[in-house]
């Protein structure tokens, strides 16, 4: 069989150790005879996968003390409404939130966090991160929201440029979901953090939660009590049953994330991964990006062919190769490659390949020559 590459935005690849590992352990977790399925969440076998994880997590992404590490069902839509109903309630109400609105991600926050708040759009652009100096903040605002990676659009913000920091005291609250873990980032700026973990950390069905302690214990009555953050973290994640079997599984790719070097080589990998292939697209007149240098994603990279009648011979060819997955979100269309954590830069040299060899055989064929 051909050696195959998954693309996809999410759910998406995982480590094949991992998945290795998992397959053995199906039947019998270490001796248990017991399935990790199979296990009551609250026993002794899985509470030392679940502690495992959770600290393994607060080690790869240096998370302080004053924090707690959540996991949550609900996906990453669901914080959309859970955020403002824990956290608007530390200022009067009506209470405003901010948000920046740099794609799909955000949008749809934005909508479903209108119907807890008033809401203000501080800053707008679907092709880059807007300056800081030209958002417009609330003054009070109950916390200010961002997506830091646009999975669909594409737009990542660049955190070695200052931004985000924190922004005259107002809370900051990231949507991380498609490139938690691919990069460093100092977790004390931020008053929440949350992240589907489908995209670059296990199965569609475990939410992460990372919150700062001083703001738990206000959500509004409305909120409905298994995703209380304050309950949720007094219960150890354990109020109600949590995704199990997906909080092994991301358990496991903390592990490997360790063994090969943490984040720090991860956002090596994935500077290494994207340059090889916007130098690609940038080198060819054959495709296009749309997304300004500065704020391209280093984990989703939506291309164009300039030529659309070519998309499907395109994905044609691509899936031939074992190069799966690389139709554009429907809602900007072209194509769009995911190059996540367990994306080997082999993959990445594979669509490259791809890429120029497809450019010239249509160029030839237009040429007229063989
Ligand atoms: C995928 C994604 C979501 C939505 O996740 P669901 O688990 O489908 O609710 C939210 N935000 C971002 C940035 C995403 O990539």
């Amino acid at each position: 069989m051909t050696h195959i590459y998954n693309f996809s935005a999410g759910p998406a690849i995982l480590p094949k150790e991992v998945l290795a590992q998992a397959a053995a352990e199906m039947l019998d977790w270490h001796g248990s005879g017991m399935s990790v399925m199979e296990m009551s969440h609250r026993g002794p076998e899985f509470m030392s996968i679940y502690k495992a994880a959770e600290r393994d997590l607060r080690e790869l992404l240096a998370v302080p003390d004053n924090y707690k590490i959540l996991f949550m069902q609900g996906g990453g839509l669901s914080q959309n409404a859970l955020i403002p109903l824990n956290l608007v309630g530390h200022k009067p109400q009506p209470a405003t939130i901010d948000f920046i609105h740099t794609g799909s991600w955000s949008g749809k926050s934005i909508k479903e966090a209108a119907k807890y708040a008033n809401v203000n759009v501080a800053a707008s652009s679907m092709t880059s991160v807007p300056p800081q100096s030209e958002w417009k903040l609330t003054p009070g605002a109950a916390y200010l929201h961002m997506c830091t990676n646009e999975t669909i659009d594409g737009v990542e913000y660049d955190f070695d440029a200052g931004v985000p920091a924190a922004v005259d005291g107002v809370q900051l609250v990231a949507d991380m979901s498609s490139h938690i873990l691919s990069r460093r980032v100092d977790v004390s700026k931020y008053g929440v953090i949350f992240a589907g973990a489908q995209k670059n950390i296990g199965p569609a069905g475990v939410t992460i939660v990372i919150v700062r302690e001083d703001l738990l214990g206000k959500a509004l009555p409305a909120c409905p009590s298994a995703f209380d953050f304050k309950l949720v973290a007094d219960n150890e994640s354990m109020y109600n049953t949590p995704p199990t079997y997906g909080i092994y599984i991301a358990g496991l790719v903390f592990q490997w994330l360790k063994r090969q070097g943490g984040v720090a080589e991860m956002e090596k990998r994935a500077i290494a991964k994207a340059e090889l292939l916007y130098a690609a697209l940038d080198a060819s007149d054959f495709y296009e990006t749309r997304v300004a240098k500065q704020s391209r994603s280093r984990m989703n990279v939506p291309f164009y062919l300039k030529d659309e009648s070519g998309n499907e011979a395109f994905l044609a060819g691509a899936k031939a190769r074992g190069l799966l997955q690389l139709k554009g979100h429907k809602s900007v269309g072209g194509m769009r490659a995911s190059i996540y954590n367990a994306m080997p830069i082999e993959g990445v040299q594979a669509l490259v390949d791809y890429l120029n060899e497809f450019a010239g055989r249509r160029h030839s064929r237009e040429s007229g020559n063989p």
